[in-house]
């Protein structure tokens, strides 16, 4: 069922497929859907003026009748929770077009207006997962310590969404002990679910209201929210230089910059990202992931450190880690190039 999350073994990568609902503009333009689910794991793609059909299968697939909440189950993020409880760095991303539904997938609609919260049943991945974690570790009695960041990866720049002066652009540093880190992010400890949502919330209004997102860019952008759990007391936590990460478990949710033109070529293990303006983190991570999943690869080397959003996913995808990804489609038949391009490349990556 739904509920046990997606199938398979224990693969490096879960890809879950979301159909988002038709919109109103494309139901306005009188748009044929190309796409229909045929099961909970399948997706059948109509190519518009006939031909055959052709198939994909994903741990699940989600069409645009499912609430947000059956969409959280259906990922099986809880699972990711409790392995983040346990020491490992795990983390969610969408993947998609521009207006494919990654944003709403992690966080749900816009909000009405400033302040205003996101109403509880359109409340995406991310808000539902914090309110299991925080519950589950007020089950747990033993002390736990929270701590968030938020920040964005913008023309290989990273900016903190947190920060509390002007942004400026921080470095990404390497050590020993932690791996990647950003310099001088600021990490906050928090302890209750209002506290975290508020993190959310601040990261989410700055995202909305930075000057590229009034270039119309911001699908440029990728956005990293994790969560670092220790069960160290906050006492116990060796000395940590500003921004470095306290160790322990770790829980990122990545909203991706869109996927367009992005070409996915290649056979099996070997994606080929083909794009001359698309951005350098987005290629890279495909190339990793490509790398990672090819079973003749010659061990080791991964290539996380040819960008900034590699480098900060490198323990995730290569060492400790569980990866989600959630891959977002348009139905529309006007869409179906770049939904193919995705459906590609989130089939390779399983
Ligand atoms: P992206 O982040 O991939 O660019 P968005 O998440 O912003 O796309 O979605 C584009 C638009 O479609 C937004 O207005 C969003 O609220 C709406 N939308 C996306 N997915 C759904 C869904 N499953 N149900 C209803 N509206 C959706
Ligand atoms: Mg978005």
């Amino acid at each position: 069922s739904l509920e046990q999350g997606p199938e398979g073994p224990e693969t490096p990568i879960q890809v879950v497929l979301r159909v988002r609902p038709m919109s109103a503009a494309e139901l306005r333009r009188g748009e044929q859907s190309a796409l229909h689910c045929s099961g909970i794991r399948t997706l059948q793609v109509s190519p518009p003026g006939g031909g055959p059909d052709v198939a994909f299968r994903f741990g699940a697939v989600l069409d645009g009748a499912r609430t947000q909440e059956e969409v959280f189950r259906a990922c099986g993020v809880r699972r990711l929770g409790e392995l983040a409880l346990r020491g490992f760095s795990c983390t969610v991303f969408t993947f998609g077009q521009t207006g494919s539904g990654k944003t709403y997938t992690l966080t749900g609609p816009p909000p009405q207006g400033e302040g205003v919260p996101v109403p509880q049943g359109l409340a995406g991945i991310m808000q539902r997962t914090f309110a299991w974690l925080i519950d589950r570790i007020q089950h747990l009695g033993t002390p736990v310590t929270l701590r968030a960041s938020y920040l964005e990866i913008y023309n290989e720049q990273v900016q903190d969404l947190l920060s509390l002066g002007s942004p400026r652009p921080l470095a990404v540093r390497w050590n020993k002990t932690r791996g990647f880190y950003v310099e001088q992010l600021r990490v906050v400890e928090f302890e209750s679910l209002e506290a975290l949502m508020e993190l959310l919330q601040m990261g989410l209004s700055r995202r909305r209201s930075s000057a590229h997102t009034l270039n119309q860019a911001s699908s440029r952008s990728h956005a990293l929210f994790t969560v670092y759990i220790s069960h160290l007391t906050a006492q116990q936590m060796p000395p940590v230089e500003p921004g470095e990460p306290p160790g322990g478990g770790k829980l990122c949710f990545v909203d991706l910059a869109g996927s367009e033109k992005v070409a996915v070529t290649g056979s099996r293990g070997t994606l080929m990202l083909e794009a001359n303006s698309i951005n350098r983190s987005l290629l890279a991570l495909g190339h990793c992931i490509s790398l990672l999943l090819d079973p003749h690869r010659k061990q080791s080397h991964i290539p996380f450190r040819d960008s900034k959003l590699t480098k900060l996913l490198a323990d995730s995808l290569g060492g400790r880690g569980v990866t989600l990804m959630v891959a977002c489609v348009s139905p529309s038949a006007q869409c179906l190039p770049e939904t193919l391009n995705t459906l590609r490349y989130a089939n390779r990556a399983q």
